[in-house]
């Protein structure tokens, strides 16, 4: 059984390469019958960003990318949060010093940057080793000393290798690699100067890793160059190293070009992006797994969201992400959803991102399926105009009361330069006249008759013939009842929408614009 993890730093939104890597967490483990663990590293205090926990609960949540263990869920091995494990991992540094794995390393901030700037200089590689390494074999007089003084100190890894040492492991994605052996005495305990006092990143992440019984990483491909220095941890800490598999970064196509997809440069490296606009949750997971296996996105939806990912499958070239197709493949998605469906997942996305849109829909809800149900419902190519949550709103606002300003003006420019009189009196007769038909074509009859009646051409081809005759075609008369229904030029069969509204709310627009 495998027991994966991921760790987040919330030291801003969550990376989508973070999600990616969720799911192949949750599936290797499922496929295994094991475990997979949300770990909250946040030893980098200084860095933390109010909120990010927060905004990781949410996006995990929504995206039901759910862990069996984590801080705020029961599991034997927590806490889940590094801040709270201060005392474990002091206990294990501890250990390291009595075993003379570790030293106490009193170098100033000055000193440091005085190693680094000679190092850059002759053009050597930096770090804290050999001859740089002041600390490394102080005597203990020496040390006593600085401890007496009060002096500030960090804890430093004695790292084993000798120059030109190679290290060798296996990765499940890559196979067999070999790395330069780590030479680095790195930090494992921050400056004494600092309560609380807390551990680095490697140092912590091994002790976890081991204590949490995790023997898969599953892990973005920057950190293959840490393993050397990960696996002399596991092994200084007489730990079994656990099995590693690098995922190859996720990608985005920049001009001719492909680069790692970065929080810095796009707006849908963050998950925050893809939780404001409301992707729906299974196409997202059902995008994402295709982008970790191929064969998934061959795969319909409900097959591929059952389906394992396997790491076999994984390729070492990062997969570009795309918004445009996972937009089709989202739209795709919803138009297979039933009204009620698509109210529910609307819903439970608006309660965050648009709250108000949660009180009008709920207020209407009749209405709402009423207006989902236009050509939508019962027909064989049903409308995509929704990809995502916050298409709804500019989609099929105008339905709502409450969202749609009333069209009053005759000489509104979306009635495309209609007098005004006419105006006034087509929508006067339409709705003095109005009756809700069950047959579309009785139903444009009404307006039909109505243009005929005023002297609207039958048709754009007679129109053209003679534009001075007429004062439009049929087709301007009902864009004055288009633009009063709808608010817009443009919209869903007018007989349906008319219908979706209800006399009522059909005359009380109409009736604006007299
Ligand atoms: P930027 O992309 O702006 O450099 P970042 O890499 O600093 O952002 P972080 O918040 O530091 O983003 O990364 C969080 C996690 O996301 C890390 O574990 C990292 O491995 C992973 N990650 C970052 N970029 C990618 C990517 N392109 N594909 C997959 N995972 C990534
Ligand atoms: N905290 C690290 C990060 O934010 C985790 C790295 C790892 O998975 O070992 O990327």
């Amino acid at each position: 059984a495998k027991v994966t993890r991921v760790g987040p730093s919330p030291t801003g939104s969550a990376h989508l390469g973070l999600l990616y890597v969720a799911i192949i967490d949750r599936s290797v483990a499922d496929e295994s019958g094991g475990r997979y663990i949300f770990r909250i590293e946040d030893t980098d205090q200084a860095r933390e960003v109010p909120g990010a926990l927060e905004q990781f609960d949410r996006a995990f949540a929504y995206f039901a990318v759910k862990p069996d263990e984590a801080e705020d869920l029961p599991g034997d091995y927590g806490p889940y949060r590094q801040s709270r494990r201060s005392h474990i991992y002091l206990s294990y540094v501890r250990e390291l010093l009595r075993q003379d794995k570790a030293y106490l390393c009193f170098a100033t901030k000055e000193e440091l940057a005085q190693i680094t700037a000679t190092q850059q200089k002759t053009k050597l590689p930096t770090g804290y080793y050999g001859r740089w390494a002041i600390w490394r074999d102080a005597e203990p007089d020496a040390v006593r000393a600085k401890l007496a003084e009060g002096a500030p100190y960090v804890v430093r890894f004695r790292a084993p290798a000798r120059p030109g040492a190679r290290t060798r492991f296996t990765d499940a994605i890559r196979g067999e690699l070999s790395h330069e052996s780590n030479r680095n005495d790195v930090v494992i305990l921050k400056t004494s100067a600092q309560e609380p006092r807390l551990p680095t990143y490697h140092f912590a992440h091994a002790v976890d890793d081991h204590l949490m019984r995790v023997n898969l990483v599953i892990r973005a491909d920057e950190w293959i160059s840490s393993v050397p220095l990960h696996l002399q941890l596991f092994e200084a800490l007489g730990f079994e190293a656990p099995e590693y598999a690098h995922i190859a970064p996720l990608n985005k196509q920049d001009g001719g070009s492909k680069r790692k997809l970065s929080k810095r440069k796009d707006p849908e490296a963050s998950v925050d992006f893809f939780l404001e606009v409301g992707y729906p949750a299974p196409a997202t997971q059902y995008y994402l797994r295709g982008l970790a296996n191929g064969r998934l996105a061959d795969l319909p939806m409900a097959e591929a969201l059952a389906a394992p990912i396997r790491l076999a499958d994984c390729g070492v070239a990062g997969p570009l992400v795309d918004v445009v197709k996972l937009s089709d493949i989202s739209a795709d998605y919803i138009a297979t959803l039933s009204g009620e469906e698509i109210l529910g997942q609307l819903s439970a996305w608006a309660q965050t991102y648009d709250p108000e849109l949660v009180d009008v829909v709920a207020r209407d809800r009749d209405l709402a399926l009423r207006a989902l149900a236009v050509e939508r419902e019962g027909v064989d190519n049903p409308r995509k105009d929704l990809r995502r949550w916050s298409d709804f709103r500019p989609v099929y606002g105008f339905f709502f009361p409450a969202l749609f300003p009333l069209v009053s003006d005759p000489g509104d420019e979306r009635l495309g330069g209609l007098d005004p009189a006419i105006v006034r009196t087509l929508a006067a007769e339409f709705a003095d006249g109005y009756q809700e038909l069950d047959d579309p074509q009785e139903w444009f009859a009404q307006i039909r008759d109505l243009a005929a009646r005023h002297g609207f051409a039958k048709n754009a081809k007679e129109y053209k013939r003679d534009p001075d005759a007429f004062p439009g075609s049929i087709r301007e008369a009902a864009q004055v009842i288009r633009v009063a229904l709808t608010g817009s030029t443009r919209s869903p069969d007018l007989f349906s929408v008319a219908r979706a509204l209800g006399a009522p709310e059909v005359l009380r627009r109409v009736r604006a614009l007299t």
